[in-house]
């Protein structure tokens, strides 16, 4: 399933788990624990996630993509192989201590391959509703952009999300404007009131993956 919400055009997501920050607000805590999730091959998740033939563009979250940089640069390198992508990457980390001081040797060969990089830890009282970038705080760094990723306004453009359901699972995708979130615990917590007493039905469970990054509580 392809996303509009999370970059131009329609892009396949990757979140990945475990990041180094904890930072206050942060609306995919889930995926900051350094815990085994699932485990897979770089070539493996490129097909999957070019599984649809009009996506066009790879955004990396998480989660920390730089704990996992080689995996991913060659998830990349695969994936370009079979067709021309554009990059998408969150970070937790400033990009100048990327350069300076990587938390691994695989961050070169990741930013090699990454269009546009999107860091810094996330503030909420610095998130003012606009752009892909959770709180103003974080900056754009367009590395290598394609045609697609350097007409987007990144900083300023309306926020949208997408709200797929699928079975029991109610999944948020995107970086969502003030408010937004709060009204979608709401309603999943009347779905979970609703089938409460029917242990045939799924709960309405939240999965919260938008990415969002930065901020000082560590
Ligand atoms: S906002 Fe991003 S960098 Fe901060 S804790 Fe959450 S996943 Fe990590």
């Amino acid at each position: 399933m392809g996303t509009r919400a999370l970059g131009p055009g329609l892009r396949s997501v990757l979140w990945v788990q475990g990041c180094p920050f904890t930072c206050r607000g942060c609306m995919s805590p889930q995926w900051i624990p350094d815990r085994r999730a699932r485990l897979v091959a770089p070539s493996e998740l490129a097909s999957e996630l070019l599984h649809d033939s009009r996506v066009t563009g790879l955004t990396l979250s998480g989660g920390e993509p730089m704990e996992q940089a080689d995996a991913l640069a060659e998830m990349v390198a695969h994936a370009r192989a079979e067709r021309d992508l554009s990059v998408l990457c969150f970070t937790g980390y400033r990009l100048e201590q990327l350069h300076a001081d990587p938390p691994n040797p695989g961050v070169a060969r990741l930013l090699a391959c990454v269009d546009t990089l999107v860091d810094g830890r996330y503030v909420a009282a610095l998130d003012d509703g606009r752009g892909l970038r959770g709180s103003r705080n974080q900056r754009v760094h367009r590395l290598n952009p394609r045609a697609e990723e350097a007409n987007e306004d990144f900083e300023e453009s309306p926020r949208s999300v997408e709200i797929a359901l699928e079975g029991p699972t109610a999944l948020l995708v995107g970086v969502p404007p003030p408010g937004l979130l709060t009204a979608f615990d709401t309603a999943v917590d009347a779905v979970r009131a609703r089938l409460r007493g029917n242990p045939g039905a799924a709960n309405g469970a939240r999965e919260n993956l938008t990415e969002r990054t930065g901020n000082d509580e560590r």
